[in-house]
């Protein structure tokens, strides 16, 4: 995924923050603002979000600009933690609907913006499509979510070249890591954002460093440093 997106807050609509601002996902499917790799989002997008405990997804191997069946329902799907993204496909991967973020093991949704080397990942059965991002939301999910920032470390280590920005949400939390890629953090009274670019010209957003892990709780914002080499 070349543009994903989090919310942990209060409930709102998942138009508010996919469709409504001005430099938003589906502004970022055809115009992103600061997007290193790629030019457009159009190989699909995803919105994953907790219906109570329950994770749900809508997904699209089509651009999201074009979807008027998304725009007139997304103003009634309400969520207190969202995760979506939209895509630009790494060359040689699937154009599909399984290949398209968010991945979920039915606790945790989970989005990738980047780029790995497939065969520093373990063999899975368990991936939803043969490309990169879901073989890496299997494996995360079978080493365990909550170690999310060791998982990029060694993968780091393993690929020098990936790019590995993960956003997992849990109905509860959101983390996310940066590594290659950027990430950007809006705190608002009614909840926190964790995007790749800024939605809006807010000067509130605030820049990840790389190379860090963010966890967002009800109760606060913790950032770390990953370690690994340079
Ligand atoms: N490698 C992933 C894919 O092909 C993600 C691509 C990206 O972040 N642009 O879907």
């Amino acid at each position: 995924m070349c543009r994903h997106l989090g919310w942990l807050g209060r409930e709102i609509a998942v138009s508010s923050l996919v469709l409504d601002p001005p430099h938003g996902l589906r502004t970022q499917s055809y115009a992103p603002r600061r997007q290193k790799h790629g030019l457009l989002n159009a190989d699909g997008w995803g919105v994953g979000f907790f219906d109570g405990t329950t994770p749900r997804r809508w997904r699209s191997a089509m651009p999201l600009w074009g979807d008027v069946s998304f725009e007139s329902v997304a103003p009634a799907l309400r969520s207190h933690c969202i995760v979506a993204a939209v895509r630009s496909a790494t060359v040689g991967m699937p154009i599909e609907v399984s290949a398209t973020a968010p991945f979920t093991d039915g606790r945790w949704l989970l989005s990738h913006n980047g780029i790995i080397d497939r065969r520093v990942l373990p063999a899975t059965s368990n991936a939803e499509s043969v490309c990169d991002s879901a073989v890496l939301a299997a494996l995360v999910f079978a080493r365990g979510v909550d170690s999310l920032g060791e998982v990029v470390a060694e993968l780091g280590a393993a690929d020098p070249r990936a790019r590995l920005n993960i956003l997992a949400g849990n109905g509860s939390q959101l983390l996310a890591t940066t590594w290659g890629e950027a990430l950007w953090l809006l705190r608002r009274d009614d909840g926190v954002v964790l995007a790749s670019e800024p939605y809006d010209d807010d000067p509130g957003w605030e820049d990840v460093p790389d190379r860090h892990l963010v966890q967002v709780t009800p109760d606060g914002i913790t950032m770390t440093a990953l370690k690994g080499p340079r």
